[in-house]
């Protein structure tokens, strides 16, 4: 048993995640840990120490072997456990200590995915991959930047963002985790899942902004303090709960996916919100919130062939505007639905999002999508399939024939 002193940005799965433990080890010594909605600095918590993964060596078994058992390296293994040496027998019988497997990937989720993670590993991402580059298209409310990731030489744009509600964070590692696999196959010269990266590297240039709202990402995932800037009218707009987990909007209370100048008043009228709130309000005018105002400008400024914006949940996939959408957006989103096991589905009565704004502004092929399904913030454990899905749905725009034609 450790004790640990809580540190600003600390919540209980970061706190596992660092530790080599479980939530549920943090909460089963710490009971009020699971009941608060956030952990505060200064809080003490007693963590267990971490179990540590042992192993019997079975006859004729040596160093080689149990590495490739459990995937870890010979060096762990023999750093682990001395004497332990590559070439050298084991006696059956020895209790090994078997180390963790170091992630071969960037892009995990083992907690909270925040406006950190996306700096450390988007940073890594264009050092591992050099062919991979990294701008910063704008800064957010609070001055965090807003991390642009671009692959591809091609002529064609296509502009994908996650995060624009702030409690859909998933969809960021997710986006991050396709341009990952992405960029490994397309370094090893590898197929993916029977696409050609390299053909999608020649045909297209793939502008990612994997986190477009990181001032609301942090609110859902470390809620806010008393004496912190904005706490009273945060918690105001919140209605005085604690928990933030259900905010949507940006962290001046405007939600950005209603910013954008497509039918902007008709979408205010219907909503009906007159200030800022968790959700749903669109702001004193379009593109007043400088998140929103980026992306728009950075579609601007690189006009794209198809826009995906990336929110939870729902499985599925829009793609109409008003009619302003090319005929083929149809049967676009129906082969991205055949793709990803996802419905095409389309919508009316609703406007102002990012996808509207692109159609009617460039009509071009535009959509929405919703990643998995369940209550947002969705659970770390349906990350692997999301970011699947995601990967499926634009591997199936960068090789689809209707852009090639
Ligand atoms: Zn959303």
């Amino acid at each position: 048993m450790q004790q640990y002193i809580a540190r600003r940005g600390d919540t209980v799965s970061r706190i596992a995640a660092r530790h080599g433990i479980t939530p549920g080890h943090v909460i089963q010594g710490n009971p009020w840990a699971g009941e608060q909605p956030y952990l505060y600095p200064g809080q003490i918590l007693y963590l267990p120490s971490a179990p540590r993964r042992r192993y019997s060596v079975q006859d004729g078994e040596n160093a080689e072997t149990i590495s490739a058992l459990f995937g870890v390296s010979i060096e762990e293994l023999e750093r682990f456990n001395p004497g332990v040496a590559s070439g050298r027998a084991i006696t059956a019988g020895k209790v090994l200590v078997i180390p963790q497997p170091a992630s071969a990937q960037v892009v995990t989720v083992r907690s909270e995915y925040g406006p950190a993670e996306v700096e450390r590993d988007t940073g890594l991402l264009v050092e591992k991959y050099p062919f991979i580059s990294r701008e910063v298209i704008g800064t957010s409310v609070l001055g965090k930047p807003l991390h642009l990731l671009k692959i591809g030489s091609g002529p064609r744009v296509l502009h994908v963002n996650g995060a624009l509600h702030a409690n859909e964070w998933l969809t960021s590692p997710c986006l991050m985790s396709f341009i990952e696999q992405y960029g490994a196959a397309y370094a090893e010269g590898k197929s993916w899942h029977g696409r050609r990266p390299e053909e999608w590297y020649r045909n297209w240039t793939l502008l990612a902004v994997p986190m477009a709202n990181p001032d609301g990402v942090e609110l859902v995932q470390e809620g806010i303090l008393p004496g912190q800037a904005g706490y009273e009218e945060l918690m105001s707009w919140n209605s005085g709960r604690r928990s933030f987990r259900h905010w949507k909007a940006n962290i001046r209370g405007v939600d950005l996916g209603d910013q954008f100048p497509a039918h902007w008043e008709e979408e205010q009228e219907r909503r009906g919100i007159q200030g800022p709130a968790p959700r749903d309000y669109g702001g004193p005018a379009p593109l007043s919130e400088p998140e929103a105002a980026a992306l728009a400008e950075l579609a601007e400024r690189f006009p794209g062939e198809a826009a995906v914006s990336l929110h939870s949940q729902g499985g599925e996939i829009y793609w109409n505007y008003r009619g302003y959408e090319p005929a083929e957006s149809k049967g676009l989103a129906a082969d991205l639905a055949a793709a990803s096991g996802y419905r095409a589905v389309e919508l009316t009565g609703s406007d102002a999002g990012y996808k509207d704004w692109f159609i009617q502004r460039f009509r071009k092929p535009g959509f929405t999508v919703e990643l998995g399904t369940g209550k947002n913030p969705l659970p770390l454990g349906d990350f692997e399939d999301m970011a699947l899905e995601t990967g499926l749905i634009l591997a199936d725009i960068l090789s689809h024939r209707y852009f090639l034609d």
